[in-house]
């Protein structure tokens, strides 16, 4: 407690991009805690911040003001300012952006609703009786107030009858706040019975949930080997003993059958948390977390910065995807800053994947992390049976895509009244249009790429700002007619082939321009399993997670796909990414079949995946990464200047590249062009520093940038642990 007579002032940290907490004067008669909410002035306006107890640089204020107020609500707790330092510390992020993060619902912080509620009075005098009062005094009781329009409701009369009541003194009225709208889950439901490998591992985290002490597990085990069944026993021991659990996952609004399993175990839904929630759900949600209310939160990568009261594990799903890595403002990645804050709160957490990521391989190999592996799928079915299609030898007609392999075997599935899955990661119609008298590109007017037809649109698409016009047939540079050719496949195109070798087939394309949310997830998936579906042509966006017992063939149209950027972790990436779409493949009774078409058969990820020699691909990979000192076994972190301005950012990058420290420690890669070079009208130029793990790479990036004065219209990025390198 901060004592108004022992300290006069107090540090408060505001959300706007500051690097430290301000200083304030605290009134006589206000009574302060850290973590409290506070209304304070700064500049012109009034904003809310929160009381900060960490040695943080304080910026004096001009001329220090007084606390307004202090906002009725609980305080922020203790856990998540720690983890606000350490994320501002570790990102290099402005303190203030971070507490933004954890503040992304100001409206949250508003008296909450309150409603009227009657009461019975039990001692007033004798009214007049009519048959609706009498049904209403039937109801009311002297212990507690019933909300007026709850108890209209319930006793069929218009509120009147109730107000009436109450000027006559039968009933008092009195403000009720209204309750949590979310369930308890039921944890004492029981659950499957587990196989004995997924019994062992689920005592074992269960035991980590009940020791409250922090650890990281891998939970590893082949699709459909029943890792959530695993996990979700973890979430009933952190419930039974009254914690809170928070489970991340991608792309958590198409998670919908993770959202039924778990409604189907626990009796309500979860609280899920994710960027497409309107105002008002986020609202409830988050005073909900505050107020210690809720139970389970399942969201995406910003669900961390909740408020929570009493958080007893994290579960991290599919720890290696690289979207759990948010790539503006705050850069963090979820994953690592989920274990931040496990470690913080001094509790388990296990990150769960069939292909985990190198980083977190090489931590159970050194030993930092423990490591379960399930190593049958639960049904019993085997891993599906992967063949390779080497398309340099296939016999293709131009803007053909499907070997005659597959096709045939497409063709048996359909057969035997299967499904089937193609899989392109690439939306659209074509990737590039180009006129065939000029040879003009059709590019992006604010960014370095191509733009994408989408015929189902009629629009050529950038897929990096949105931009797009009408498709047409005219060249817009030579203005030549009839010129404009589509190049290369995306999913519609693939639609597009098939539909021409198998018109009575009903197929489906799946990608984030046809699944708008999770409704429209919640149907497609419904489709899916009552096999009113023969063939799914989709992106990555059905890769991940689903259970289709129906799909027994998967096809992979253009496996090198990934593995052309050629940054740091292409290749790990096409791996993780093609073994999880093979894995879609024969997960009931009947075993599945995997085609995966390339030019590049002796690449190590694809001959890896044909020969199932997921060790010796990984083996070979942190080999290679070892010997260049990259991660995991180095440090990086890039820099990214960027300025509408192409100039500005030239001089930037000279001037950061003049005073760039001479230290044997760190090597200093750039300034380069940026792959992506223009992106939404900015012009792009990289740095990459690069260390070993051991050296404290942000004290001398720091330190670096701390020299070096940049002008308002340039931007400089800094990207700690960079997973993308356009
Ligand atoms: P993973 O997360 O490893 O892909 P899931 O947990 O989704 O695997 O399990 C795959 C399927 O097997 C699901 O339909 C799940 O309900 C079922 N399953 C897994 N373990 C069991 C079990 N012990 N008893 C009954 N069904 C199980
Ligand atoms: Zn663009």
């Amino acid at each position: 407690m901060i004592k108004k007579n022992i300290i006069e002032d107090v540090s408060v940290l505001v959300p706007v991009k500051f690097a430290g907490a301000l200083t304030y004067k605290v009134a006589k008669d206000q009574d302060l805690s850290a973590g409290d909410f506070v209304l304070v002035p700064l500049g012109s306006r009034e904003v809310i911040g929160v009381v900060w107890d960490s040695q943080v640089e304080y910026l004096e204020a001009d001329k220090k003001k007084y606390i307004k107020e202090k906002i009725e609500v609980e305080a922020l707790p203790r856990a998540s300012r720690r983890f606000i330092d350490w994320v501002a510390e570790y990102t290099m992020a402005p303190k203030g952006l971070v507490l933004k993060m954890a503040m992304s619902v100001p409206k949250a912080l508003d008296k909450p609703k309150s409603i009227l509620g009657a009461r019975l009075n039990p001692s007033s005098t004798k009214i007049r009786m009519t048959e609706s009062r009498r049904r209403v005094l039937a109801i009311v009781n002297p212990e507690s107030a019933i909300p007026l329009q709850e108890l209209a409701k319930k006793a069929a009369v218009s509120v009147s009858v109730i107000t009436k009541l109450h000027q006559l003194g039968k009933l008092t009225l009195e403000e009720i706040i209204l309750p949590s709208p979310f369930r308890v889950p039921d944890w004492t439901s029981p659950g499957p019975t587990l196989s004995n490998e997924q019994a062992i591992i689920s005592q074992a985290l269960s035991t980590a949930v009940e020791k409250k002490k922090f650890e990281v597990s891998l939970l590893e085990g082949v699709p459909g080997s029943g890792k959530t069944e695993v996990y979700t026993e973890a979430i009933c021991k952190a419930l039974s003993l009254g914690k809170q659990a928070l489970v991340l996952l991608p792309e958590i609004a198409l998670s919908t059958q993770w959202l039924t399993r778990f409604r189907q175990r626990f009796g309500c839904e979860p609280i899920v948390w994710h960027s497409d929630l309107t105002i008002s759900q986020r609202k409830v949600a988050w005073r909900s977390i505050i107020e210690g209310r809720v139970q389970v939160v399942v969201g995406a990568r910003s669900a961390l910065f909740l408020p929570f009261k009493n958080l007893g594990i994290v579960i991290i799903d599919e720890e290696h995807d690289s979207s759990f890595k948010q790539e503006e403002g705050v850069i963090y990645n979820a994953r690592d800053m989920g274990i931040v804050r496990a470690r913080i709160s001094d509790i388990p957490v296990c990150l769960v994947s069939a292909t985990p990521s190198l980083e977190t391989l090489n931590n159970t190999d050194t030993g930092k992390y423990k490591r379960f592996n399930l190593e049958h799928r639960y049904s019993g079915a085997g891993m599906p049976e992967i063949s390779i299609v080497d398309m340099r030898h296939q016999p293709l007609k131009s803007n053909n895509w499907i070997s005659p392999d597959l096709i045939k075997m497409l063709g048996e599935t359909f057969d035997s009244g299967q499904q089937a899955m193609l899989f392109l990661n690439r939306r659209g119609y074509a990737p590039l249009t180009l006129c065939r008298k000029c040879g003009f590109r059709v590019h992006c007017p604010n960014c370095s790429t191509w733009l994408v037809e989408h015929k189902l649109l009629g629009r050529l698409q950038c897929h990096q700002c949105g931009y797009s016009l009408v498709a047409s047939n005219i060249c817009s540079n030579c203005g030549a007619a009839d010129s404009m050719a589509a190049c290369g496949p995306g999913v519609e195109r693939i639609a597009e082939e098939v539909d021409a070798i198998f018109p009575r087939v009903t197929k489906e394309i799946v990608t984030s321009d046809t699944l708008s949310g999770p409704s429209s997830i919640s149907e497609l998936v419904q489709k899916i399993e009552d096999l009113r579906v023969q063939l799914l042509i989709g992106t990555q966006i059905i890769a991940k997670g689903y259970h289709f017992p129906g799909l027994t063939l998967v096809g992979v149209v253009d496996a090198d796909l990934g593995l052309a950027g050629g940054d740091l972790r292409a290749s790990e990436r096409t791996h993780q990414l093609l073994y999880q779409v093979a894995g879609r493949s024969g997960r009931a009774e009947n075993s599945g079949k995997v085609v995966i078409q390339t030019y590049m058969p002796d690449n190590p990820v694809i001959k890896a995946l044909g020969d199932g020699n997921k060790e010796g691909f990984l083996h070979a990979e942190a080999n290679d990464r070892e010997s260049m000192g990259m991660p995991p076994f180095g440090r990086l972190v890039a820099l990214i200047i960027s300025s509408k301005d192409n100039n500005a950012a030239d001089a930037v990058a000279r001037e950061l590249n003049r005073v760039a420290p001479r230290d044997n420690n760190i090597e200093i890669l750039g300034p380069a062009e940026a792959p992506l070079r223009i992106l939404r009208g900015w012009y792009r130029i990289r740095f990459l520093v690069k260390s070993k793990k051991e050296v404290n790479i942000q004290k001398k990036v720091r330190n670096w940038l701390v020299g070096c004065n940049i002008p308002s219209k340039v931007r400089v990025m800094v990207d700690v642990d960079p997973v993308n390198f356009l």
